[in-house]
């Protein structure tokens, strides 16, 4: 790696803790100095040393329709021109309210919030205010965020309480959140059993990105539903990755699961920080100023961050969006795939719409256990002979991937090449 980047790592963990703002961007899973990026146009990043790379991060799922399209530069530099914010309402604000209402039918009523962290913060929030219950379920290997009462892991028996699984964050909240296993119906029914009267909400990533990526089967999402409505418990789904990037409609489109409430982030603000939560009016309508649940944020509905959200928005409404994207993000899994099986590398992987997951395993993981079971070590090997060859992924074997309209056909093709040449000689 070149000088400027090295220098520039050096310099960063100085006075950043890692040298990052966020511990993933560290490559601390897959070793070696994060890249250092100075433009991003399309489908492509370039680093401060001027190599250019295929991005399938595409900041971790915002950037849809690419890296600085025209049109959402231009919304976003027409909306500043006017003004970075100004802590009272904007007419754009509201008709970000209104077209995600629309796009979405479970959803009466929305709050604006400035990151995914505050969406689902404030939607659980929310949910306990709502039902006057504290205990909140949730599933092993979703993220929803930093916030405390989400930063618990499982320990290993069924229906065991969180401990914490981040410094500072007091045992005596974290023994509010019951972890259990995504895609396991029976457990989910146990837990309602036994603790049905005391849960106010079940979060969950319909769609998980945050464990590599694992789909849903659709009976878990069915008993979740209806689990949720027999007790009386709030269901959250969790889709700031999913939403608007599985499809239009998101994930509980997709699905046809209706949860009580939404959160939403990344795409809904076209690579600005923004978020949003919202859902059936009854509880909407616990929110301050209308009830006790309080909730503010200085530059919540800021006006440049919507800008960029509406324009985004307005280019995924276009017909066939999603089907192109869809299917690119297929033939990008299905030509890894591919690949990797005439050289005989067991690898597997699949899309959700515009996400993807890939795994060193022969098939698919469909569970936590089964992700753990992935060769971390071969894709570290992977990801950095991709890097080096210009194709950026995640750094690290427990994330999706993106790919954005801008991505082309022979973008995709280009990348399974080169993914081709590892796979025959992986070292
Ligand atoms: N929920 C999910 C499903 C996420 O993937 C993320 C971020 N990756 C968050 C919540 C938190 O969003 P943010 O990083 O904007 O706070």
């Amino acid at each position: 790696m070149s000088d400027r980047n090295s220098s520039l790592f050096e310099r960063a963990q100085r006075h950043i803790p890692g040298g990052v703002n966020s511990p993933v961007r560290a490559f601390r899973s897959v070793g070696g100095a994060p890249r250092f990026f100075k433009q991003g146009a399309g489908a492509c990043v370039t680093d401060v040393d001027g190599k250019s790379y295929l991005d399938y991060v595409g900041s971790w799922g915002p950037l849809i329709v690419g890296h600085a399209h025209p049109d959402v530069v231009a919304a976003v530099q027409a909306a500043a021109a006017q003004g970075l914010s100004f802590g009272a309402p904007t007419e754009a604000e509201v008709d970000l309210a209104d077209l995600l209402c629309q796009l979405l039918p479970s959803m009466d009523m929305v709050r604006l919030v400035s990151s995914g962290t505050e969406a689902t913060m404030s939607a659980i929030r929310l949910a306990r205010g709502f039902t006057g219950r504290d205990l909140l379920v949730k599933f092993e290997g979703c993220y929803h965020g930093h916030s405390d009462s989400l930063l618990v892991k499982a320990g290993s028996g069924l229906l065991t309480f969180g401990n914490p699984s981040s410094g500072g964050v007091p045992a005596d909240l974290a023994k509010h959140t019951l972890v259990l296993d995504f895609n396991n119906a029976a457990q989910l029914e146990q837990a309602f059993a036994e603790h049905g009267d005391k849960i106010a909400a079940v979060i969950v990533e319909p769609v998980v990105g945050n464990m590599n990526l694992i789909a849903p089967q659709q009976e878990f999402l069915q008993a979740m539903r209806a689990l949720c409505s027999k007790h009386g418990a709030v269901l959250i789904f969790d889709e700031v990755m999913t939403g608007f990037r599985v499809g239009l409609s998101c994930a509980q489109g997709r699905f046809g699961i209706t949860p009580d409430l939404t959160t939403l982030g990344k795409v809904i603000g076209g690579g600005m920080p923004l978020g949003a939560f919202g859902g059936r009016r009854e509880i909407m309508e616990q929110i301050a100023p209308l009830g006790p649940v309080y909730q503010a944020g200085t530059l919540s509905g800021n006006p440049v961050a919507v800008a960029a959200g509406l324009a985004t928005l307005k280019l995924i409404q276009a017909p066939g969006f999603f089907e192109t994207l869809s299917a690119k993000t297929a033939a990008l899994c299905s030509g890894l795939e591919n690949a990797a099986r005439q050289q005989g590398v067991a690898f597997s992987a699949q899309a959700v719409g515009g996400m993807f997951g890939l795994y060193f395993r022969a098939a698919c993981p469909q569970t936590y256990a089964e992700v753990l079971e992935c060769d971390k070590a071969a894709f570290n090997r992977f990801f950095h002979a991709m890097l080096t060859a210009g194709h950026y992924f995640a750094p690290s074997a427990y994330e999706a991937g993106f790919v954005s309209a801008a991505h082309s056909d022979a973008d995709i093709a280009e990348t399974v090449a080169a993914a081709g040449r590892w796979f025959a000689n992986p070292v």
